[in-house]
């Protein structure tokens, strides 16, 4: 297994820019779960799948279900689903789903299997807890409700979504509740994370603070 740098945090902390970035600047691969799991709720939606299904059922669909993500894109059954997925009814399908257990089973090994071919920046809600629990280096990226309701808008408005700001505000705040009180693989702060909060940091900033801690030790090229 490769090495692997495990981010997680709420909705809207900057996971997926951070984790992308570093990626590059430290050539790993990289690997958003979070468009996993949106992509396994569209395709349960798709084969009429409700989230209050039994377990049984849910699990059968899956078998006719398969997700992969490579070079910053999410296939569903083979279909690049990357755009679609974005939506905040997505948002909030894959957060109900993902609650469910035979999703996480599904995904656990998906995911897994990405630090098999190589070294991998993954970023998510259970990378450093349940994932993940032995990343060679782990963060935990959080930022004020107002600071993260900001940034979802302006990524939302930028990919052609029109939501108000308090639609913004209700998609983070409502799956950071649930993502954080569900009895599977809650979002927790995993007692050996670096913890950052981005709320008034700039994304140069960020940067700054994850890489320095990733290559404290000198462990990778610079
Ligand atoms: O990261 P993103 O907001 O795209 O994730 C969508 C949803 O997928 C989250 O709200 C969460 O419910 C779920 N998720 C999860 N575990 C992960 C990544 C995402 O439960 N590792």
């Amino acid at each position: 297994m490769g090495k692997v740098v495990a981010i997680d945090g709420p909705s809207g902390a900057g996971k997926s820019t951070v984790a992308k970035m570093v990626s590059e600047t430290i050539d790993m691969d990289y690997l958003d779960t979070g468009a996993l799991y949106r992509a396994v709720a569209l395709g349960l939606t798709g084969l009429g799948i409700s989230p209050d299904d039994t377990d049984e059922k849910i699990a059968g669909a899956l078998k006719t279900v398969a997700v992969s993500f490579r070079e910053g894109k999410v296939f569903l059954n083979g279909k690049d689903v990357s755009g679609e997925i974005r939506t905040p009814e997505a948002g909030h399908l894959s957060s109900v789903f993902s609650a469910r257990g035979p999703v996480r089973e599904f995904l656990l090994p998906v995911q897994r299997a990405a630090a098999l071919e190589g070294d991998l920046v993954v970023e998510g809600r259970d990378m450093t807890t349940v994932v993940f629990p032995d990343a060679w280096r782990k963060f935990y990226l959080g930022a004020s409700v107002e600071a993260r309701t900001k940034r979802r808008h302006l990524q939302l408005r930028q990919s052609g979504v029109q939501v108000t700001v308090e639609d913004a505000r209700r998609d983070v705040t409502e799956r950071d509740e649930r993502d954080s009180s569900r009895s599977l693989a809650p979002l927790k702060v995993a007692e050996d994370a670096i913890v950052i909060d981005s709320s008034d940091m700039t994304l140069e900033e960020v940067m700054k603070k994850v890489l320095d801690a990733i290559r404290k030790d000198n462990m990778v090229k610079a």
